[in-house]
């Protein structure tokens, strides 16, 4: 796969501050007025005599790359640790909210830049062994993303030869490390935001780089003009903090459950790989280090090795 390749994949973050044209004046607001579904008894496709679970999602319409939270009640027993939460195909991790609580919750994440369609999670656990599933209905809306055009440094569009072997080898660390998530839930409640500060650049926006290159925001850019202080968000570990040549100096926190946040374009770094952080941590201040067009912050979220919208952070999760 060539870096251009990669890039068009949305390997990288792409990021701005600066003036942008707006191509299309579409609304991107996430409909957040939806009322919340009712809790749905789910029965067993094999046993309809009893619900196993009573389900409840935060929504039930999610525009593309956006979050939902599933929350998972068992009505009756089952056998420990079967219960399987999958979109798609993908499987969600299921884990219970605090340490004492009986009922389960699973972060899905509905993909960026999929068609809007009728979709449903699965949920599988065994009784004695038995394999039983059930399934409730979710609907994916178009996130109407905007598209803009912006201007960065030639050689962070077409990057030197030299260079691909680095970038290449960090593709390949990030990927391991979205691969190596703890089995642990380190967060607690919602995220807060990274820097008090307003969205100058909201996810999902269609990029073209210097009139040619087209990308997707995969993160969202927070105002930060001169350096800021930027704090951990939520409870993790230090997973990466180091100089990347797209993202310039970056900060990866994992919260455990393979949910990540990404912190980029820092001109400075207080914490380093291995660190503990609570929500608070100073992780650094702001810049424009990497290819960004002018200073901010770049925000970005992973789940299960998919991109999507952090501000769903801040929101879902009590
Ligand atoms: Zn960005």
């Amino acid at each position: 796969m060539s870096v251009v390749a990669l890039m068009g994949a949305g390997f990288f973050s792409a990021c701005q501050s600066g003036p942008r044209v707006t191509e299309n004046a579409q609304a991107a607001t996430v409909n957040e007025s939806l009322p919340l579904p009712p809790v749905i008894p789910i029965h067993a496709k094999e046993d309809s005599t009893a619900p196993a679970f009573d389900l409840k999602l935060s929504a039930n319409s999610v525009p593309d790359g956006s979050l939902v939270l599933l929350t998972i009640t068992p009505r009756a027993s089952f056998d420990q640790d079967s219960l399987r939460v999958k979109f798609e195909d993908v499987e969600f991790p299921a884990f219970h909210p605090t340490e004492q609580a009986a009922e389960y919750e699973a972060l899905v994440v509905m993909p960026f830049n999929s068609k809007p369609r009728k979709s449903r999670i699965e949920v599988e656990w065994k009784v004695s062994g038995k394999s039983r599933s059930a399934e409730i209905p979710v609907e994916v809306i178009d996130g109407r993303y905007r598209s803009e055009k912006l201007t960065v440094e030639g050689s962070k569009i077409d990057p030197p030869k030299k260079t691909l072997k680095r970038i290449m080898a960090e593709v390949k660390e990030i990927g391991s490390i979205y691969r190596h998530s703890d089995r642990k839930k380190y967060w607690t409640g919602a995220f807060s935001l990274p820097i008090d500060s307003e969205v100058t650049s909201p996810f999902g926006n269609k990029r073209v780089y210097n009139g040619k290159m087209k990308s997707f925001h995969q993160g969202l850019d927070l105002r930060a003009r001169t350096p800021l202080p930027i704090h951990a968000p939520a409870n993790g570990r230090i997973a990466l903090a180091k100089d990347l040549y797209f993202t310039g100096w970056t900060v990866i926190i994992d919260h455990g459950y393979d949910l990540f946040t990404i912190y980029g374009h820092m001109s400075r770094l207080d914490v380093k790989a291995g660190d503990m952080v609570t929500n608070g941590t100073q992780l650094g201040l702001s810049g424009a280090t990497g290819r960004a067009s002018g200073p901010h912050l770049h925000w970005g979220a992973v789940l299960v090795r998919q991109k999507f919208n952090p501000e769903g952070l801040t929101r879902v999760l009590h």
